[in-house]
């Protein structure tokens, strides 16, 4: 039997975010139906709208940051049963590409999806999901492999914020270019993503994390979650203050979470010898990078600079998430003080408004 729902979509090319009724048919073979409870408001949704679609065919179900309760489950889901906990995983592992195949799940490149299950009341019209999950939504329908079980003391309001932000960040200072104990580090972008690149930073005995950010907001935030210098990215030069605070030579890692050329180059230039830069920030379509390879500094050739790109913090979902709930659990995670607004299905546009022109961590959509 279908379930009735209600969720945000963008119906055209240059549309905004509309809340209407959807009809969502029960879940195949290896899917789940979910009731959402908490949906963050990512900077990808934003994107999604921004970009006509990134891709996807109209109208878009959006949201992709979700947690919720499982309530019907497909054939075959043995894992997983009606009223289990979990937040929503857009990046699940296939199984089957060359980088599965070769056991190395965390550089698969096609993610699991299910079959578009869910409709449009008013026309039928099946709806395209962001990132494959939509969680802007009262129910969603997902892979079953993407729905990963959370402790039952762990707060889905804040477990939601695990599924894109928090890992992404997290994840790039732990898995993609792995921080070692008394490292520098300095964190280009202080939104929700180079915050937890910072407690990821912290998490991993960083010596100095130094945050940079164009808004003084952004940093005393930062240091509510383990930042230990900041720079004031319009005032002078960020690079030779970040360098000046890393003992003069530079930093271990650098994180960019922005996607802009100014920040990129920024982040590689702050380096110190055989630092790893790190890049996290979408880029738009157009964008080049003009990096200097010979200058003796900081030149990539002389400074032995690696250059790495970050996508998803290369979680391996499954293991990951419940690792992430358990340092909230633990205390070592911060997540209630990344929320800076709590909102309903009916205000996403008003959210992303904010995104645009104000500081905010994360407006969370609680249903
Ligand atoms: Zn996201
Ligand atoms: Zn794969």
């Amino acid at each position: 039997m279908s379930t009735s729902a209600r969720g945000v979509i963008l119906s055209e090319a240059g549309s905004e975010p509309e809340l209407i009724d959807l009809i969502i048919d029960d879940p195949g073979p290896d899917e789940v139906l979910i009731k959402i409870t908490a949906s963050g408001v990512c900077h990808t949704d934003l994107h999604v709208k921004n970009m006509n679609g990134m891709g996807m065919a109209f109208p878009i179900l959006l949201g992709h940051e979700g947690a919720g309760i499982v309530e019907k489950v497909g054939e075959g889901v043995m894992d997983l049963k009606p009223g289990d906990p979990v937040v929503i995983a857009y990046r699940a592992p296939c199984e089957q590409c060359p980088a599965c195949l070769r056991g190395d799940p965390r550089r698969c490149w096609i993610a699991l999806r299910p079959k578009q299950r869910i409709h449009r009341a008013s026309d039928g019209r099946l709806c395209s999901q962001v990132l494959r999950c939509g969680t802007f939504a009262t129910h969603t329908v997902v892979h079953s492999k993407a729905a990963i079980k959370m402790p039952s003391e762990m707060p889905l309001d804040k477990a939601c914020l695990i599924a894109c932000g928090v890992i992404t960040g997290v994840g790039a200072a732990l898995n993609t270019a792995p921080i070692f104990p008394g490292a520098n580090v300095a964190v280009f972008g202080c939104g929700g993503v180079g915050i937890s690149v910072i407690q990821g930073a912290r998490l991993a005995h960083a010596k100095r994390i130094i945050a940079v950010d164009l808004s003084p907001t952004k940093l005393q935030w930062a240091k509510v979650f383990g930042a230990t210098h900041t720079v004031l990215a319009g005032s002078g030069d960020p690079v030779a203050a970040v360098r000046e605070i890393a003992d003069g030579v530079g930093v271990d890692f650098a994180y960019e979470a922005v996607g802009i050329p100014l920040t990129i180059k920024q982040a590689v230039e702050s380096l110190a010898y055989a630092g790893t830069a790190t890049h996290i920030g979408l880029p738009a379509d157009e964008q080049h990078v003009d990096l200097n390879f010979g200058n003796i500094d900081t030149g990539v050739y002389w400074n032995k600079a690696t250059i790495k790109v970050c996508h998803c913090g290369d979680a391996l979902p499954s293991n990951d998430f419940p690792l992430l709930a358990q340092l909230y659990l633990q205390g070592q995670l911060k997540l209630d003080e990344m929320v800076t607004a709590k909102i309903g299905l009916g205000d996403v546009s008003d959210a992303f408004h904010a995104m645009e022109t104000g500081d905010v961590l994360r407006s969370v959509i609680i249903l």
